[in-house]
């Protein structure tokens, strides 16, 4: 049995996946995204300590309320944590639950066997994927994150050829990924694959700046405002 530090949870969550969730936030993250609001989930390691049978009971206990939605497992980076998730995710299937995780697919490594086994177990589990797509140009997602982007692509791939239902989601932040440009490769790039069901565009905000402060991390995009409502909505001309 695989325990999970656990960072935080909500219970009634609205934005990550259809309908009222259940979120388990885990800890541990290997992106530096420029603009992460949750850099405390970074660390590795920290949180409360869930078995996979206490972190099914903690999520039933709002079963009444999840029934037309789910469970979702966000962080932080869930996957870093993937037997957890694996084990927890079958709890819930048997318990009649709806289960998306919210990833960057930093995890799949398509060379390595165990890799692969690993999330082929998973998605047995798992009937919505929240794909991060930070950037759909190796090196600006390089920029962006401090990682290159060819985990996420593979596991798009890989999401495609399992037949998995995927939500793409992309966040818009001025000087990093506005371009319209960019989206429209993106668009592109996502047209080859069918499991994509839908792309969600996020708009960069401001509200875990405070955060970097208190962590003593400096915070690179001190001097950039939220993107205008102009060029949010030609993004999702272009993505939606
Ligand atoms: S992948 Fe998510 S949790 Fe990790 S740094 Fe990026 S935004 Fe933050």
């Amino acid at each position: 049995m695989a325990n999970g530090y656990v960072h935080s949870t909500e219970s009634f969550g609205a934005v990550d996946g259809p309908g009222i969730r259940f979120v388990f936030f885990l800890s541990g993250c290997k992106f530096r995204c420029k603009y992460c609001h949750n850099p405390d989930t970074w660390f590795f390691n920290r949180g409360e300590v869930l078995s996979p049978e206490a972190a099914c009971q903690l999520a039933l206990k709002y079963k009444n309320y999840i029934k037309n939605g789910g469970v979702t497992f966000s962080g932080g980076e869930p996957l870093e944590q993937i037997d957890f998730v694996t084990e927890t995710a079958k709890l819930l299937k048997e318990n009649g639950l709806h289960v998306a995780v919210d990833t960057t697919g930093f995890t799949f490594n398509v060379g390595d066997e165990t890799s692969v086994e690993k999330h082929l177990n998973l998605i047995k589990y798992v009937d919505l994927f929240l794909l991060d797509i930070k950037h759909i140009d190796d090196d600006k997602h390089r920029i962006i994150t401090g990682q290159s982007n060819k985990h996420t692509l593979d596991f798009l791939a890989f999401l495609d050829a399992k037949g998995k239902k995927t939500w793409i989601r992309y966040v818009v932040c001025p000087t990093l990924s506005d371009d319209i440009l960019d989206a429209k490769a993106l668009k592109n790039y996502a047209n080859n694959f069918k499991c994509i069901d839908k792309f969600e565009v996020l708009p960069y905000h401001t509200m875990g700046k405070h955060k970097y402060t208190e962590l003593n991390i400096p915070y690179s995009l001190e001097d950039v405002l939220p993107p205008s409502e102009e060029t949010v909505l030609a993004i999702k001309d272009i993505l939606l």
